[in-house]
């Protein structure tokens, strides 16, 4: 038997990252994570005690929302084993369903049917040594079964600009997969950032985070 997931928080709230911001979304954040960013807005997703829940105590609460979209995040989700009959009870209860990872853990198991948004982590965060590169020929693979995937870019200063573009232009992934650059304020500035993607030409989305702007002094919930 499966063990149960450990949550940190469930809740419903708009979507504010990724193609589908605006959209109302079903959030499922997963407790624990490998990583540690300097930036990380989700501590609490690691530092505070987790909630146990069965699958099935998970989809009773989702189905109190037929129909809406559903994001499963962390923390890093993939840290846990249960997180893989979740995906699948959700995907047979015909959700469109999203996928937040750090982009450090494999990614081989996840169903065609989940839309991956992976990071890829930049020099600023601390991690960028654990990007795995293999999961970027994954996500490829993946864009010929015409699967929704986005690789995220966390973006703390100019350097970390570059070192995205470069990676974006050596990998060529504007040509496949939908690309997100995404500021830390205020260490860089959504203005700042604009001016980058204009100066270097670059065919990648500029992803605010909605939430924070509509509910600013939230850190949970939203
Ligand atoms: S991967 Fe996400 S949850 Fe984990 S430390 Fe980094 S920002 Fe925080």
């Amino acid at each position: 038997m499966t063990e149960p997931l450990q949550i940190s928080e469930l809740f419903y709230s708009i979507q504010g990252e990724s193609t589908w911001a605006g959209m109302p979304c079903l959030f499922i954040r997963l407790a624990g994570c490998n990583l540690r960013c300097t930036y990380c807005d989700a501590r609490y997703a690691w530092e505070e005690p987790a909630v146990a829940m069965t699958t099935a105590d998970v989809l009773a609460w989702v189905r109190q929302y037929p129909g809406i979209l559903i994001e499963i995040t962390g923390g890093e989700p993939l840290h846990q084993a249960g997180v893989y009959p979740l995906m699948q009870a959700l995907i047979e209860d015909d959700r469109r369903v999203l996928l937040e990872t750090n982009g450090s853990l494999p990614l081989a198991n996840v169903p065609d049917a989940v839309s991956i948004i992976m990071d890829i982590k930049c020099p600023d965060s601390g991690m960028a040594g654990r990007n795995l590169p293999e999961n970027i020929d994954l996500l490829r693979k993946r864009s010929q079964k015409q699967c929704a995937d986005e690789i995220k870019f966390v973006l703390s200063s100019v350097a970390d600009f570059h070192w995205a573009r470069d990676m974006v232009t050596r990998e060529q992934l504007d040509q496949w997969v939908t690309v997100l650059f995404s500021p830390v304020r205020p260490l860089l500035t959504p203005q700042d950032l604009a001016r980058l993607l204009l100066d270097h030409r670059l065919k990648v989305r500029l992803q605010l985070q909605l939430h924070t702007l509509l509910w600013p002094d939230q850190t949970r919930g939203v």
